[in-house]
């Protein structure tokens, strides 16, 4: 599946463009983006979830990597061997048993953020499998939208770019 540009954010001045044709809403207890995708967990991500009392090996795989070219991203999150869902979705409840401390990859679903120079494009996955995508009841992608999901994502790219460290 492609990827569709929805917005742009200018990192010094936090102006955003945006596709006004563009909706999305997560629908509550689909979970198939955890049985889909391969997430990758950043060393953050892993100390993130190892703080809340868990062991690595019993969610980062290690038999899979992710590399932007030639240089190592992270690990996998694990599957579960019986439905091939991520280990922390809850099999009865549908939902993500740390939601509130779940890695920056399954945050951004289905969103990718890509920066150049001092603006940050976002793009949008195109996956035939999320029902969320132009749903009926979505909400466009506003600077609202994006501050209130993103806005620590955001601000410290922000921050770099009026501080000149990047
Ligand atoms: S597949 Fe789409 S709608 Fe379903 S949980 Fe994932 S992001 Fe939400």
């Amino acid at each position: 599946m492609g990827k569709r540009w929805v917005a742009t954010i200018d990192l010094e001045t936090l102006e955003v463009e945006t596709d006004p044709t563009f909706k999305f809403k997560c629908v509550e207890d689909c979970g198939r983006c955890c049985r889909e995708l391969e997430v990758p967990l950043r060393d953050e991500d892993i100390e993130e979830i190892e703080e809340l009392g868990y062991n690595a090996w019993e969610f980062v795989d290690y038999d899979k990597a992710f590399y932007r070219g030639d240089k190592f991203i992270g690990y996998a999150i694990k599957k579960r061997p019986f439905d091939d869902a991520c280990v922390f979705l809850d099999p009865e409840t549908n939902k993500c048993r740390i939601y509130q401390h779940r890695p920056l990859a399954c945050r951004l679903y289905p969103f990718v953020f890509i920066k150049h120079g001092k603006k940050m494009k976002i793009y949008v996955k195109m996956d035939s499998f999320c029902p969320g995508l132009n749903h009926p009841d979505g909400e466009p992608i506003t600077k609202e939208l994006l501050l209130r999901e993103y806005g620590d994502i955001i601000e410290e790219y922000h921050a770099k770019v009026v501080n000149g460290s990047s």
